[in-house]
C-alpha cells in the first residue's frame, strides 16, 4: 500500500500568499509542548507524540520509521509537520480516540463514525475501527427484539435515526463493506418512500442520496414487503374476530379495525410491521381478551418469522449471509 503520509511541504498555488499560511491554527485540544511531531488536517496542526501515534498505528510507525526529517523540510517548534489529507474534524476524532479512549459523543454524529471507520481503515487502528462497528451494531441489531428496543421504541441513544444520517450510513456501509447492518438500515429507509426517490436534506442544507443500485434494492426490497403484509403480519385482520370471541363480537371487529386503521394510516406508518403491536391498541380498547390476545399472538409470531427473511428482500439469503 501507497503510503497516505505526506511530509512534504504542499506547494503553494501561484496565487496563494504568506498570508495564507499563517492562517494555520493549532488545535486547543492536542497540542502538547512535548509533543513530536506537528500532524496537520486542513488548516489545522495537532501537535502529538510519535510514540503514541506509532503504538497504535503501523502505518504512522513506518513513516517515522522512513528518515529523521531532512533539513530544510517543514517544522514547527522543531517537530516535524506532517500533512494528512483528512479533515480537521476526522484527525481531531482519531487523536481523541487515541488520546481520551472513553470520551465517545453520544448520540454519535454521522462525522464520528465516518472518521472512525475510514481512519480506523487506513492507518491501520483496529480498536478505533472496533468502536464504529461496536457502535453501529448496537445501532442496527439484527435481532427483532433488539431492534425494537433501540430503534421502534427509541430507548438508545447510541445514534440519531434522521433519514439523512440513514442514507448517509447506507453508503458508508456499503463502502466499507460492513453489510451486517445494511438490512436493518434499508428497512428503516424504505419505510420514506420519498427519501428512497430524491434524498433527505442534512441539518447544513445540502442532501443525502441513495446511489442509484441501492435505490433499485430499496424500492423492489420495499414493494414485496407491502405484498407480504396482508397474508404475514396483518393475517389476523381477516379473522375479524376470535372464534372463541367473549363478544360483543362488533366490538372486537370495531376495535380491530382500528388498530389496522392505525398502523396503515399515513406514509411512514405503512411499514410499521416490527413496531410493538401494543403501540396501536387504543387506549380504552373494548375488544375481548380472547381477541385481543389472539391478534397478539398472530402478530409477534408473524413478525419474527418476517424478521428472521428480511434480509432477502434486500438482495441476501440470511442474516448470516449479510453477516459474512
Ligand atoms: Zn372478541
Amino acid at each position: 500500500m501507497a503510503n497516505p503520509i505526506s511530509r512534504k511541504r504542499p506547494r503553494m498555488d501561484e496565487t496563494q500568499t504568506i498570508n495564507d499560511v499563517k492562517a494555520v491554527r493549532r488545535s486547543i485540544t492536542f497540542w502538547f509542548s512535548d509533543g513530536s511531531v506537528v500532524l496537520q488536517g486542513e488548516d489545522t496542526q495537532f501537535r502529538v507524540h510519535k510514540s503514541m501515534l506509532a503504538l497504535h498505528s503501523v502505518v504512522f510507525r513506518d513513516t517515522f520509521q522512513v528518515s529523521q526529517p531532512a533539513s530544510g523540510e517543514e517544522s514547527v517548534e522543531g517537530c516535524p509537520v506532517v500533512h494528512l489529507t483528512e479533515t480537521a474534524e476526522d484527525v481531531e476524532y482519531m487523536l481523541s480516540a487515541l488520546y481520551e479512549r472513553k470520551k465517545r459523543p453520544q448520540p454519535a454524529p454521522f462525522s464520528f463514525l465516518s472518521a472512525m471507520l475510514r481512519l480506523g481503515r487506513k492507518y491501520d487502528i483496529q480498536h478505533i475501527l472496533d468502536e464504529a462497528v461496536e457502535i453501529l451494531d448496537l445501532a442496527f441489531p439484527s435481532s427483532l427484539a433488539e431492534y425494537q428496543r433501540v430503534v421502534e421504541t427509541k430507548n438508545g441513544d447510541v445514534i440519531e435515526y434522521s433519514l439523512d444520517m440513514m442514507i448517509d450510513l447506507a453508503n458508508l456501509a456499503l463502502d466499507m463493506s460492513r453489510h451486517s447492518i445494511l438490512p436493518t438500515i434499508y428497512f428503516i429507509i424504505c419505510r420514506d418512500f420519498d427519501a428512497v426517490l430524491k434524498g433527505a436534506q442534512r441539518a447544513n442544507g445540502t442532501t443525502a442520496k441513495l446511489d442509484e443500485n441501492t435505490k433499485d434494492v430499496i424500492i423492489w426490497g420495499r414493494e414485496e414487503l407491502l405484498k407480504k403484509l396482508p397474508t404475514s403480519i396483518f393475517s389476523w385482520v381477516k379473522r375479524t374476530s376470535s372464534p372463541g370471541c367473549f363478544g360483543p363480537r362488533k366490538n372486537c371487529v370495531a376495535t380491530l379495525h382500528e388498530i389496522m386503521e392505525k398502523m396503515w394510516t399515513g406514509q411512514s406508518r405503512q411499514l410499521a410491521c416490527f413496531a410493538p403491536i401494543d403501540d396501536f391498541i387504543p387506549s380504552g380498547c373494548r375488544a375481548c381478551s380472547q381477541c385481543l390476545q389472539e391478534m397478539r399472538a398472530i402478530h409477534t409470531d408473524q413478525q419474527k418469522e418476517l424478521w428472521i427473511e428480511l434480509p432477502k428482500y434486500f438482495g441476501w439469503e440470511s442474516w448470516e449471509e449479510a453477516r459474512s
